[in-house]
């Protein structure tokens, strides 16, 4: 165990804090109590506002649609005239005074037994609450005829504010912007939106043996392969990501990069270095910059993590601090990592409201060797079978090191910390990878 930090004082209040087999349950909260939201905002056109975070309440300054409307194209009157079918008519017969479209408004008078033909999106007349649709009437001699045929008054209208009241809150602050926020905004006459400023996240790799994609392949060494999937899914999450490149197992070299990259981010992400052995200088180096805890945490893949602060000045208090993460080097490790305990922080500090990802139920194809005591996420196939059930299947190798698995997989198996061996057909739930916005 390390010596009792601040950070490992402050977590010990957590029930089931145990820095040796620590569930991912408790990982996550101990690391959301440590994240503050990033306060400063910006103004950005609304062209540049998608998946950036809105700062403040937005408060509609108008009443969507800004008048009753025409749901269908059909005719327009007052509604009062239906009573006549309660009294026993089969037929109702109103001649047709004017006409109305989106963006010209009928402006004359609708007398007793006229109506108006009017087009979807077109405002309602003075005086008709009601709409036929073309296809229910007969037309004749300037003229409409229809039966009583579940017509009830009110049919067919869009009311005024509807959609949107002026005055209440069309989106709260914290809302990550997607497509139909953008064109929501657009409906109330935005141009601009105020979001939170983006969080800025600097990462590394870490090691003797890695390569850059374009480098020379030498003998025992590997492609870095993290620094790109790390920016990949920053680049998801919309964060300013600063790449630091490779850092060798070089002690100065890694208090170097870490020190800038506490000075220029306000998160900082490593991999590799942080399990127990000979050449990881990682913890060490951790170890005298900051406040930080190497936990073991019961989730697999992905047992090793850093967690903590660092700071520019090279010692605890000194300069500016940065959340550091130090995320094991095994390729799948580093993204469930990331995807479990790293993307809520980061999603809490850009100020976003919390996005929890949907669990599905699903029939496993296979059967799944578990241990209790801790959480596994298994790379899996998804599918709805023709019953609309959905099965999923394991994708071969769950070694952490296999990215090809975590590539043909389309969901993560979740199995939970208590969960025991699966058999063939048991329910598990499923973390699907992509969503529809
Ligand atoms: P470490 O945690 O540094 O001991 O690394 C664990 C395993 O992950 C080793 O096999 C490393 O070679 C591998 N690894 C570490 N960093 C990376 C990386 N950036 N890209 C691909 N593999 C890595
Ligand atoms: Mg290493």
């Amino acid at each position: 165990m390390t010596t009792l930090n601040h950070l490992d004082a402050r977590s010990a209040c957590i029930s089931q804090y145990d820095p040796q087999a620590l569930p991912v349950s408790a990982a996550q909260a101990i690391v959301l109590q440590w994240v503050t939201p990033l306060t400063a905002s910006e103004r950005v056109p609304l062209r540049e506002a998608l998946a950036r975070v809105l700062a403040a309440d937005m408060i509609s300054p108008i009443d969507v649609p800004a008048h009753d409307n025409a749901a269908m194209d059909g005719y327009a009157f007052d509604g009062a005239a239906l009573a006549a079918f309660a009294s026993g008519s089969t037929a109702l017969t109103l001649k047709v005074g004017g006409k109305a479209f989106a963006g010209h408004a009928f402006e004359g008078e609708v007398a007793q037994g006229q109506c108006v033909r009017i087009m979807t999106g077109a405002p309602m007349p003075a005086g008709c609450d009601t709409v036929v649709p073309q296809e229910s009437v007969q037309v004749q001699d300037g003229a409409i005829t229809f039966g009583p045929a579940a017509l009830e008054c009110g049919a067919n209208r869009r009311r005024r504010g509807e959609d949107l009241a002026r005055g209440g809150v069309a989106l709260a602050a914290g809302r990550v912007l997607r497509a139909s926020d953008i064109g929501l905004l657009a409906s109330l006459g935005c141009v601009e939106a105020d979001v939170r400023q983006r969080l800025r996240v600097a990462y590394f790799s870490t090691g003797d043996e890695l390569r850059s994609p374009g480098e020379a392949l030498e003998p025992g060494c590997i492609y870095d392969s993290n620094r790109y999937a790390l920016g990949a899914m920053l680049q998801r999450l919309n964060v300013e990501a600063i790449d630091l490149g490779v850092v060798r197992d070089d002690p100065a070299a890694l208090a170097a990069t870490l020190k800038l990259a506490a000075e220029t981010a306000d998160v900082v992400l490593t991999s590799g270095g942080v399990s127990v052995g000979e050449a990881d200088f990682t913890r060490t180096q951790l170890q005298a910059l900051g406040d930080v805890s190497f936990w073991s945490l019961a989730m697999r893949p992905g047992r090793p993590l850093a967690f903590g602060r660092i700071w520019s000045g090279g010692r605890p208090g000194a300069g500016r601090a940065a959340l550091l993460f130090g995320l094991p080097g095994n390729p799948v490790a580093t993204m469930v990592s990331f995807y479990q305990i790293v993307r809520p922080a980061l999603m809490a500090m850009a100020g976003a409201q919390p996005q929890p990802v949907p669990l599905v139920p699903a029939l496993s194809e296979a059967s799944i060797r578990k241990r209790a005591g801790r959480t596994e996420f298994q790379r899996g196939l998804a599918y709805r079978d023709s019953q609309g059930q959905w099965r999923v299947a394991p994708t071969g190798s769950q070694s952490s090191g296999a990215l090809s698995t975590m590539s043909e997989a389309n969901c993560f198996i979740v199995l939970a910390h208590e969960a025991t061996d699966l058999d063939a057909g048991d329910v598990v739930d499923i973390m699907l990878f992509d969503g529809l916005v």
